[in-house]
């Protein structure tokens, strides 16, 4: 076997065997593919597909292609993962809070992919924190603190560390086989008896209309239960930013916000919501209504704020972490509106591309980010703006960077005078 024929056949739409993905999901690990290879299968999955074997294959084969971790823990093993968005932070607060409710939260993450954020990128813009921690390092994180977030260790799912970095910077991500194997190869070899998962839906998302969502949702949770690791997933609105605020730092600065009791809002729900839901899957909460309540009291009694606060120090980061710890960009602009009236559409994908070229993300590989960039005082569709109010205000590295910005922020939002309908923050819910 070898890589040219493989990618050939799937160019010609040719069902793979799941030896030829084995053989190419190990050739991403050992280094026998090459990053052109990789770009070349990710540009034909992406218009071709895999099928329904093939996508089962090339999971399993991704996650086979590291260490699979077993854990003994006094506790239920679970973690929650999203399909990426805009503004979506969930993770930083989720992972503690869940911890301060008597779960183990292995939680392995990525970077910014396309135009969405990554929980990684965004726990590195804590000065001192680096996610990229030794297997026994991590294991010893979640036995004594109850949470970590940390990049896949070098041994764990390195075909996806591969082929992720490779898809981000190639326009090669929305494919409902290459998420499900990506996500799920690295929750799968974390070792995770249960998942749930947050699958975007809208202008911000990978899927931007709901029956593709749920499509998307349906392969990510009947991938997941027949690899044993009991799964549900939310679709959920992203037609408008999850938080108020897009860009590494103002995201974490948003989290501590929350985490102190200082936010309430749509980021909260939603933690809640996923959180609820994990909660009552793994046995911890009776109902849903019982398990939301139990991530608020997590976080409102100040235990969630403390798990992130020593995860944080675990992670080499400060140990008073605190929004005064975070970096701030030297240019500030707002943008106004010109009209009184409501949010009628944001162009969310817009707005992720915004802080990409602000530098809060990559445009090609390798590439060093600037923590501080992006956008805040983000409203959301529906909300009502006064003329002259912020739109959103822009964190710049410099001022031609910020008049770029708030150029295609106005092209992104458009406001108008009547009150607009508003999708509800749960689309579905798939078991
Ligand atoms: N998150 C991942 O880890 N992989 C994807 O492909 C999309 C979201």
């Amino acid at each position: 076997m070898d890589a040219r024929s493989i990618i050939l056949r799937l160019r010609d739409k040719q069902a793979l065997t799941p030896a030829e993905i084995r053989w190419f999901a190990n050739g991403l690990a050992d280094g026998n593919v090459s990053d052109a290879q990789a770009g070349a299968f990710a540009m034909a999955t992406c218009l071709n597909g895999l099928g329904d074997a093939g996508r089962v294959a090339l999971t399993e084969a991704m996650r086979d292609s590291g260490d699979v971790m077993k854990w003994d823990l006094p506790g239920p093993v679970v973690d929650k993962h999203s399909t990426g968005g805009v503004g979506d932070c969930v993770s930083l607060i989720l992972a503690p809070a869940l911890a301060a409710c008597g779960a183990y939260v292995p939680m392995i993450s990525g970077r910014g992919l396309g135009h969405t954020g990554g929980t990684l990128d965004k726990l590195e813009a804590i000065p001192g924190v680096n996610t990229e921690v030794s297997e026994e390092r991590f294991r010893h994180m979640v036995g004594a603190l109850g949470c970590a977030i940390v990049s896949a260790t070098g041994d764990m799912a390195p075909a996806d560390k591969r082929l992720y970095a490779v898809r981000d910077v190639t326009s090669t991500v929305e494919s409902i086989d290459l998420i499900t194997a990506s996500i799920l190869s690295k929750k799968l070899a974390a070792g995770l008896e249960t998942l749930v998962l947050d699958v975007k839906c809208g202008s911000g998302a990978f899927m931007g209309n709901p029956a593709d969502a749920s499509e998307l949702a349906r392969a990510l949770v009947g991938t997941a239960k027949g690899a044993g690791c009991a799964t549900l997933a939310l679709v959920t609105d992203m037609n408008s930013p999850l938080a108020p605020a897009a860009g590494n730092a103002l995201e974490v600065r948003e989290c501590l916000r929350v985490l102190e009791g200082r936010r309430e809002g749509v980021l909260l729900q939603l933690t809640a919501a996923l959180g609820g839901a994990l909660l009552v899957a793994a046995k911890l909460a009776s109902d849903e209504a019982k398990g939301r309540s139990m991530i608020r009291a997590a976080i409102a009694s100040g235990q969630a704020r403390e798990a992130f606060a020593k995860m944080i120090a675990a992670l080499g980061g400060p140990n008073d972490v605190s929004e005064a710890c975070l970096p701030e960009a030297p240019v500030v602009l707002e943008v106004c509106a010109q009209e009184t009236g409501f949010i009628a559409t944001m162009d969310v994908r817009a707005l992720g591309e915004i802080v990409v070229h602000l530098g809060g993300g990559r445009l090609y590989g390798g590439q060093k980010l600037d923590m501080a960039v992006g956008l805040s005082e983000l409203g959301r569709v529906g909300d009502r703006v006064e003329s002259g109010a912020p739109l959103a205000m822009i964190h710049a590295a410099d001022e031609a960077a910020a008049e770029r910005a708030a150029a295609a922020v106005r092209k992104a939002i458009t406001v108008a005078n009547a009150a607009v309908d508003v999708a509800p923050l749960v689309l579905e819910t798939i078991e």
